[in-house]
This record gives C-alpha cells, sequence and structure tokens, in this order.
C-alpha cells in the first residue's frame, strides 16, 4: 500500500481567500484588520516563524504587527505590553510567541491575553470553555488537525484517533475538538508504555511530539490515517515531521505531508480567526 497524501494547501489557500474577503470588507467599512505578535527571543526558528505569519497576514491584508521586547524582557514588561495590546481597539489578534526569557511562562502569562483577541487560543480561559464545549478560539494547530481531516472526508465519529503528545498547544486540544467529533480518544505521551501497541489499534494516528521519526510503520495500523503535526528542523534547512515517511507510507492508508499538510492550515485558521475577532463586537 502507498499512503494517499492529504495536503493542506489547497484548505489553506480556501481559507486564506475567505479570510482576504471579510478582512476587504472590514477594511472598507474602516476597521482595517490587526494582528499583534509579541516576541522575547532571539531564537532563529521563531524568526522564521513570525516572518512567515507576517507575509501571510499581508497577503489577506492583515497587518501584522511585531512588538519585538528583547530576549532579555521582563515578565512585568510581557504581561504589561499584553495587556496594553488587549486595551488597543485598534488591533484584533493578539499572539505571545514563544519560546519566552527565562522566567517567564506562556501557562503563566497567557492569561493577559485579552480573551476575545485570543486568536491562537493560548488563554486558559479559551482553553477551559474549549475543554467545556464553549465557543472559544481552538489553538490554531489543533483546530488545523480537524479541519485537514474534514477536508479530506475522513470520517471521525465512533473511530478511534490516539493522538501522541499532551501539550497545550496541540496535543490537549486536539484531543477535545476530536472528542467534540464523537471521536474515541486515546491520549499517548513520554510515560505511555506500549506506545506502538495503542497507537496501532487506532483507524486515525495524531502525531504532535516533537521527534523526528518517532512513529514507524509499527505503530501505524493497516490503512489508518496519519495527521503529522511535528515540524522539525533538519540540518539543511529542510522541514521534516514526527513521522517515519518511508516506512509509515507503506502501511497507512493516508498521511499528511510535512512541509505542506498541517502548518498552512494552521497559518491560515490563525488569520481566520483574527478576522473572525475583528468582526466580533
Ligand atoms: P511539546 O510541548 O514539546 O510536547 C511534546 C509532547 O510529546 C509531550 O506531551 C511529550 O510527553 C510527548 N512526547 C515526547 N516524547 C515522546 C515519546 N517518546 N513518546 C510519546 N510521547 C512523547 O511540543 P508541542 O508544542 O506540542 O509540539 C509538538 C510538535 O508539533 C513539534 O514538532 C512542534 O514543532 C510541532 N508544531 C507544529 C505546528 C504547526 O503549525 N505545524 C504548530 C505547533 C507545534 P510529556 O508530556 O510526557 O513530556
Amino acid at each position: 500500500m502507498t499512503a494517499t497524501v492529504l495536503s493542506g494547501r489547497d484548505l489553506a489557500a480556501a481559507i486564506r481567500a475567505e479570510t482576504a474577503t471579510r478582512a476587504a470588507l472590514l477594511a472598507e467599512a474602516g476597521s482595517p484588520v490587526t494582528l499583534a505578535v509579541v516576541v522575547a527571543t532571539a531564537d532563529e526558528s521563531s524568526a522564521w516563524y513570525v516572518r512567515s505569519i507576517a507575509g501571510a497576514a499581508a497577503k489577506v491584508g492583515i497587518t501584522c504587527d511585531v512588538v519585538d521586547l528583547g530576549a532579555d524582557a521582563t515578565v512585568e514588561a510581557i504581561r504589561g505590553t499584553l495587556e496594553a495590546l488587549g486595551a488597543d481597539d485598534g488591533v484584533h489578534g493578539i499572539i505571545l510567541q514563544t519560546p519566552l526569557p527565562a522566567g517567564a511562562s506562556l501557562e503563566d502569562l497567557a492569561g493577559a491575553i485579552a480573551f476575545g483577541k485570543d486568536v491562537d487560543g493560548a488563554n486558559p480561559l479559551s482553553l477551559g470553555r474549549l475543554a467545556a464545549g464553549l465557543p472559544a478560539f481552538a489553538p490554531a494547530t489543533a483546530e488545523a488537525v480537524v479541519a485537514i481531516l474534514d477536508h479530506h472526508g475522513i470520517e471521525l465519529g465512533g473511530r478511534h484517533v490516539a493522538v501522541v503528545g499532551r501539550s497545550t498547544v496541540v496535543g490537549k486540544p486536539a484531543a477535545h475538538l476530536l472528542l467534540d467529533r464523537n471521536a474515541t480518544v486515546t491520549i499517548c505521551h513520554s510515560r505511555t508504555k506500549d506506545l506502538a501497541g495503542l497507537t496501532s489499534t487506532a483507524d486515525v494516528l495524531v502525531a504532535a511530539v516533537g521527534r523526528p521519526g518517532l512513529i514507524t510503520a509499527a505503530h501505524v495500523a493497516p490503512g489508518a490515517v496519519v495527521v503529522d503535526v511535528g515540524t522539525n528542523p533538519t540540518a539543511d534547512g529542510g522541514l521534516v515531521g514526527d513521522v517515519d515517511t518511508t516506512s509509515v507510507a507503506a502501511v497507512a492508508g493516508a498521511l499528511t505531508p510535512v512541509p505542506g499538510g498541517v502548518g498552512p492550515v494552521t497559518t491560515a485558521l490563525l488569520l481566520s480567526h483574527t478576522v473572525r475577532a475583528a468582526a466580533s463586537p
């Protein structure tokens, strides 16, 4: 068997097109849309990610204001900036970029992101509401996992989905979104015993770990759908996921690529959330 490739590029383009239309209407009505990205790191891969968000925002008519506080920013300075952006009527979406300086944590600071502008679902209020099944912006990557499965017509109701990874930004919110879609969800992590034994019973496997090649053919049931969330930089400047593509493609029924799978959908959803935040009273 050779797995079908579940690209995210068409879906991302469709989301971007709709977002651009909505951003243009808001601009015509006198409310141009602005996304603020707060940065407090000199990390190069973070800088690359921020540049890619800014470039994607520009293409859909959203202004991206990068507020760079420097890698030595204090917790108070970051919190104060988030609060000021929350009070600024000209700012519609706020992202706090990681990594953060020593002593600062996303869990601690995300509560200072205004709920209505929390377009990457980082505020514990957003996460709690998501867990309770109430309206809130979900973390874009978690939403992208479900969106890409929907786009390719993968049924979730009643199916067993194994999510490998339990982070607050990807694994846990993805599990909640999948539960909302009536999947039977198993969440696996670094202390899970017999990972392959569990994941190889899943109809859908979501890998969100950050370890290249962790998921091999032994982890995948024949014909299963595999969503590779991992984005791991390679020595030659490329990007690989968490899935050992060569062995898994021979067993799985379908597989999202890296790059070109979850990543572009994530960025598109972040911008879509921003226009939705701008359109909300
Ligand atoms: P993270 O916070 O480091 O969490 C990694 C998770 O993987 C943890 O829950 C950890 O378990 C688990 N884990 C580590 N080693 C494991 C093992 N050997 N077996 C099973 N589970 C293991 O990472 P993250 O922020 O969730 O990101 C995960 C990946 O997604 C990274 O590659 C990241 O770059 C990528 N990502 C991609 C996008 C995108 O747009 N495509 C966006 C965000 C993140 P413990 O909890 O027990 O430590």
